[in-house]
């Protein structure tokens, strides 16, 4: 272990290595993959061949961006992607505030006044406000997932 550790470590010298775009080259084609599992039941050879294409061709550049010499080129397109990735990441973010989670509402303890972040079950619950410990009546209407 020790020897291939030294190995390894001969081996990646010069060579960039792992960054954050390479986790997320990883996971889209991770999520390809997991596309690929329902596409070949349903016998869309099509469009499961463009999936697998998508999920080969993302994990092999992240392989190469591994072992890639080109050190300076990698650090411009990791760069890039975390410019990318910070423009869309708080945009994303504003959208879900906007429409709210689905699973949960907010609403104000009738007694001391804390919001409160509720799960959207339809019907009449009791619920217990973990601040002031009393407990109230909260009428969901529209169910979440339920
Ligand atoms: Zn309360």
């Amino acid at each position: 272990m020790q020897i291939f550790l030294i190995n390894l470590r001969a081996f990646m010298a010069g060579r960039y290595g792992f960054d954050q775009l390479g986790g997320f080259l990883f996971g889209l084609s991770m999520v390809f993959w997991l596309l690929c599992i329902p596409l070949r039941w349903m016998h869309l050879p099509r469009v499961y061949f463009i999936f697998w294409a998508l999920n080969t061709g993302l994990y092999v550049f992240a392989l190469f961006r591994i072992f890639s010499r080109n050190t300076y080129r990698r650090t411009v397109e990791n760069e890039r992607y975390l410019r990318l990735r910070g423009r869309i990441l708080p945009f994303l973010q504003r959208q879900r505030e906007k429409h709210g989670d689905p699973d949960y509402f907010f609403k104000n303890c009738p007694f001391c006044g804390t919001k409160l972040r509720l799960r959207r079950v339809r019907g009449r619950h009791t619920s217990k406000c973990p601040k002031c410990g009393k407990k109230f009546t909260v009428r969901v209407l529209r169910g979440g997932k339920n």
